[in-house]
């Protein structure tokens, strides 16, 4: 690194902008890839649990309707009972026989009430359970349709910023050529300390365009001169004119 040349400051001052705004592509590049694999595997657990909301629902119905089967079954079988105890009751041969069968007979005919009150009750049910599972059904199709989107636009991102990532790359090398060693470390330094990673800012309506603390109007001039790396002293963030960090753009 020994080899850097003689740049003026006001050279330096342009590497620094000009690495910075390169790094700030890259750091973009990081996010839009960073967000979007967690968004779809959030999704895919999203449906993942759906799937399963849904095979809940269905076995749900399944055994409400078997149920419901049992119940028809019992009243059918009461019913034939019925018709039997009725004919018996034609040749009973005393009373305490008649009133033997007839409690038989008031008991299945409770017993068969119950049974349709169980059966209009378990209908019910199924209806709520359907409406359950025509909902869970339509959200499952909606958060796939979201999913194929995101992962087709995850696709395109990766397709697309392999070829911007390694072109940025190449000029974040050549911006550090022209920076001599111990200002890119700070800068490194900086920018690692920064969760949005800038190093290199703008004063900006008289303040510091990074932490917003004020700038005194004669340390604004010495900026403006380009004579000196001059640093934020609230936040030790290189501080660059705007028009300078205006007047440079990458791509
Ligand atoms: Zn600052």
């Amino acid at each position: 690194m020994a080899a850097v040349k003689d740049y003026s400051v006001e050279e330096k001052l342009v590497s620094l902008i000009k690495l910075q705004k390169v790094d700030s592509k890259l750091d973009e590049i990081q996010i839009l890839k960073g967000e979007l694999p967690m968004e779809v595997s959030d999704l895919e657990d999203e449906i993942a649990g759906l799937h399963s909301r849904r095979t809940r629902i269905e076995e749900e119905i399944n055994g409400i309707t078997e149920f419901i089967e049992g119940r028809k079954n019992a009243i059918k079988e009461g019913e034939a009972t019925l018709k039997k105890y009725e004919k018996q009751s034609e040749n009973v041969k005393n009373s305490r026989e008649f009133e033997a069968l007839n409690k038989e007979i008031e008991m299945l005919q409770l017993e068969n009430k119950l049974a349709d009150k169980h059966i209009r009750d378990a209908n019910e049910e199924l209806a709520d359970k359907a409406k359950s599972l025509e909902g869970a059904k339509k959200l499952i199709s909606t958060k796939e349709g979201v999913l194929n989107h995101k992962k087709g636009e995850l696709e395109k991102i990766i397709a697309d910023t392999e070829k911007e990532e390694t072109h940025f790359k190449k000029l974040s090398g050549s911006a550090r050529e022209a920076i001599d060693e111990r200002l890119l470390y700070s800068y490194d330094r900086i920018r690692k300390n920064y969760r949005n990673g800038l190093a290199v800012v703008p004063v900006e309506r008289d303040a510091c365009g990074g932490c917003f603390n004020a700038i005194p109007p004669q340390r604004q001039s010495e900026i403006r001169l380009h004579k000196k790396v001059i640093v934020c002293e609230n936040c030790g963030r290189i501080l660059v004119d705007a028009d300078l960090n205006d007047s440079i753009e990458v791509k």
